[in-house]
């Protein structure tokens, strides 16, 4: 089934997603492949993050939307498990437009670490980040061993702060867990980092 949309009917009179029903099931679902896509180069490609919303046989599809920014613009989007597809259409300048931390986050020096699906959906569940560590989230990849987070490191350093603040706040001890731990990682990659700067300074 292909689908041809434009963002702007997934938005309120205030230019903010609508999140009630099936429309807001939608405005997230579409919303998210144009955050991912927003945070690509014109003409680049992904295998994002974003889950396929399928359920073929009443089984969630467990396949990752591949995103292709079209060099006009278009966003082109596919289920490789399931061939779901669309087209998305006028989300320049929308709520769901993240291209504003493209450079900050994901420049040259970009550094990445790999997550499970699990951490990486605790990640994004956590209400409390800022619109930067946000970006960092909607850009990341489906690898073959999990999500792969890529970012500058002072974005990775703030995201890291962001964590370790919902991990104090959390009232579920697994969650926190979970939570700490993946600090713990950021942590070590952000080390190993800078001894890895000062080795080529
Ligand atoms: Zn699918």
């Amino acid at each position: 089934m292909s689908s041809v949309i434009d963002i702007t009917h997934y938005l309120d009179d205030r230019g903010f997603p609508v999140f009630v029903g099936s429309a807001g099931r939608l405005s997230r679902f579409f919303g998210k492949i144009v955050a991912a896509a927003s945070l690509l180069p014109v003409e680049g490609t992904i295998l994002s993050a974003v889950p396929c919303r399928r359920r073929p046989g009443h089984k969630l599809c467990e396949g990752s939307i591949h995103i292709y920014r079209r060099y006009d613009g278009v966003i082109e989007w596919t289920c490789p498990e399931c061939d779901d597809e669309g087209f998305i259409y006028n989300w320049e300048a929308t709520y769901w437009d993240k291209s504003r931390y493209y450079d900050s986050n994901l420049g040259c020096d970009a550094i990445a670490l790999i997550v499970t699906r699990e951490e990486y959906d605790a990640l994004a569940g956590i209400e409390t980040l800022s619109e930067e560590s946000e970006a960092i989230l909607h850009a990341a990849a489906t690898v073959d061993d999990g999500v792969e987070i890529a970012a500058a490191p002072g974005a990775f350093d703030d995201l890291a702060g962001h964590i370790a603040f919902e991990a104090n706040h959390e009232a579920n001890e697994c969650s926190e867990l979970l939570l700490g731990k993946v600090c713990e990682r950021i942590e070590v990659l952000l080390e190993f980092n800078e001894i890895a700067q000062g080795f080529y300074d």
